[in-house]
């Protein structure tokens, strides 16, 4: 939606990337500037708070899985009485504000309210946890697609059919999830019913950030090696073919041809 010059309260929900603020966009970096209220998810990297003006009042509304969290109809009742007032408010969220995250039901609610909603896209940490360690999501040789998923079901619903999902996967699909640390044994035992036990796969923990750690396995000793390195949350898990590719420069003969064309 575009910004409008007239009075009517707004509330701009804006992806702060994945950690490392240089992965910012410059309309993120404008909206933070202009903010005189942030409400900031507890994925968004400190580096991203610098931008935030120092008269600014910034409401950390952290939820992280498993911990004591702000109510999500506290933070989208505090987000609309302030917009109410006139305050210029920024929802920062982790990644992209509609990749999980709830963005989605966070608009829905401001609208309904007769607030004007912005959405400012995000890096949403399943794309840039492969690029850190160099994977090409759907490479051709690889993959015909990707596919973002989480692991973690919404309470009082059942989690995803992964013996399903292993068969698109098996496809030529690359299986991109989110939130699903806690449930991976379930996770793989699930996909190794569709998927060959030698197919790999990789974790991303903190991705951009200068504390990022990941490790790279197969299906079968996915959950083995993640406990065993003591890989915790926020982490992307990969799996795929795709995990094959992670070092660009083994694409010699085509980087040549580029060269060559160039020169
Ligand atoms: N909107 C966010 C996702 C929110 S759900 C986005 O687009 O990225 C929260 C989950 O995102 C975490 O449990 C984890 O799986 C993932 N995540 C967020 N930031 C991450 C990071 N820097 N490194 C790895 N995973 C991350």
């Amino acid at each position: 939606m575009k910004s409008s010059e007239s009075s009517t309260p707004k509330v701009m929900l804006v992806g702060a990337g994945p950690g490392d603020p240089d992965l910012l966009t410059l309309k993120a970096i404008k909206a933070i500037r202009s903010a005189t209220v942030l409400m900031v998810d507890d994925l968004v990297g400190d580096g991203v708070m610098r931008f935030a003006r120092k008269s600014a009042r910034v409401v950390y509304v952290g939820k992280r899985g498993g911990c004591a969290s702000t109510p999500q109809a506290f933070i989208e009742k505090l987000m609309a009485a302030e917009a109410l007032k006139g305050e210029r408010v920024v929802r920062l969220k982790g990644g992209d504000p509609f990749v999980f995250g709830r963005g989605g039901e966070e608009a829905q609610h401001l609208r309904e309210q007769g607030i004007e909603v912005e959405v400012v896209n995000g890096i949403t940490s399943g794309l840039a946890a492969a690029t850190s360690i160099g994977v090409p999501l759907t490479h051709r040789n690889h993959a015909h697609g990707v596919m973002f998923v989480t692991g973690h079901a919404k309470a009082g619903e059942e989690s995803l059919h992964w013996p399903t999902l292993a068969a698109a996967a098996a496809q030529g699909i690359t299986l991109v999830i989110y939130m699903g640390i806690s449930t991976i044994e379930s996770l793989q035992d699930g996909l190794l019913q569709g998927l060959a036990a030698s197919t790999p796969a990789g974790v991303i923990q903190h991705a951009s950030l200068p504390k990022q750690r990941h490790v790279q396995t197969t299906l079968a000793d996915l959950a083995g090696m993640v406990r065993r390195e003591n890989i915790g949350s926020p982490a992307i898990i990969v799996i795929g073919d795709v995990l094959r590719a992670t070092n660009c420069m083994n694409q010699a003969p085509e980087l040549g041809m580029i060269q060559g064309i160039a020169a």
